[in-house]
């Protein structure tokens, strides 16, 4: 990669980032496209959040959003998209022509596209997701917007998934307070929108044997080894799936926003 004065800078912005894929990802897709910018990691407190994006932006370039200041992020955009308005978390933003701030929640297309990968375009008619933090919310629109019939919802704190059932919901969306009452019941697709499972050998965050029958299990988590619930799910014999390649299809929904092509996604999973 050689750096010039016309070089676009492009920055993940969170606390921490040292941990993040990103830089590795977007790095290797530029290069890839043989596109002049570079992207790195800015550890950033909440105060300078909206200087450091607006100063990218006017700059020409951009960047991403990583916890914990994806709301944040949304509140200050000129131009949100619909996805920033409806989940209310903005995790990449650019400048426009025009000088504005805009920004996108590219969260939700990137499940989107992972969930079709992995179901091969079958959309799942009822859906069990677990979480109502911020990935859960993103989640939720876009199995929505993928027109699955029914979301059942379960959180520790059942408060919170009431409050995103209201927000997103719908129609189509209920909050299932008790694990039993699950018995029983079928689900063509079950996701966890949990941080459990980040830890590989803690416990499994859902109990799948106790619907009667689960098609697919997908997973946001992801490491180096399969989480508890992909593990939990093949020992089933149920399809399962953890989310790298979310990760990658967020990264590539992002990409297409700032450079407006393709993102080259093969050299984007080689690098991760
Ligand atoms: P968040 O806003 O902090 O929400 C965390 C969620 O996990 C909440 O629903 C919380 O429940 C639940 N939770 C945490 N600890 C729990 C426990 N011990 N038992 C039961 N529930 C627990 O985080 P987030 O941004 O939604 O992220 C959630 C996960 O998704 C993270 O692991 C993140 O890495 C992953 N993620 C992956 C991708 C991808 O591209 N693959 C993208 C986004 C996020 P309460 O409401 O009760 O606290």
């Amino acid at each position: 990669m050689r750096v010039t004065g016309a070089t676009r800078v492009l920055a993940l912005l969170g606390d921490p980032v040292e941990h993040s894929g990103s830089p590795a990802m977007q790095n290797a897709a530029m290069a890839r496209a043989g596109l002049d910018g570079v992207y790195v990691a800015l550890r950033c407190a909440s105060g300078d959040l909206e200087g450091l994006m607006r100063a990218l932006a006017r700059a020409g370039g951009g960047g991403n959003v990583t916890l914990p200041h994806k709301e944040r992020a949304a509140s200050v955009l000129d131009e949100p998209s619909e996805a920033v308005r409806r989940t209310g978390a903005c995790n990449t933003f650019w400048g426009g022509p025009d000088g504005r701030l805009h920004g996108d929640n590219t969260d939700v297309d990137g499940f989107r596209r992972a969930l079709r990968a992995f179901l091969c375009d079958s959309r799942p008619g009822r859906v069990l997701l677990a979480g109502a933090g911020g990935a859960a919310r993103a989640v939720l629109l876009g199995l929505l917007e993928e027109g699955v019939d029914e979301v059942v919802l379960v959180n520790r704190t059942q408060e919170r998934a009431r409050d995103l059932a209201r927000s997103i919901g719908g129609a189509r969306t209920r909050v299932e307070s008790r694990a039993e009452a699950l018995s029983g019941q079928e689900f063509d697709l079950v996701v966890n929108a949990t941080s459990v499972g980040l830890d590989p050998s803690a416990a499994s965050p859902i109990a799948l044997d106790v619907p009667v029958r689960v098609g697919a299990v997908m997973d946001l988590v992801y490491g180096k080894e399969p989480t508890p619930l992909v593990r939990g799910a093949e020992a089933l014999g149920i399809r399962a799936t953890d989310g790298a390649e979310m990760l990658v299809q967020q990264g590539a929904a992002s990409f297409e926003r700032w450079w407006g092509r393709a993102a080259p996604v093969e050299a984007m999973r080689a690098a991760l």
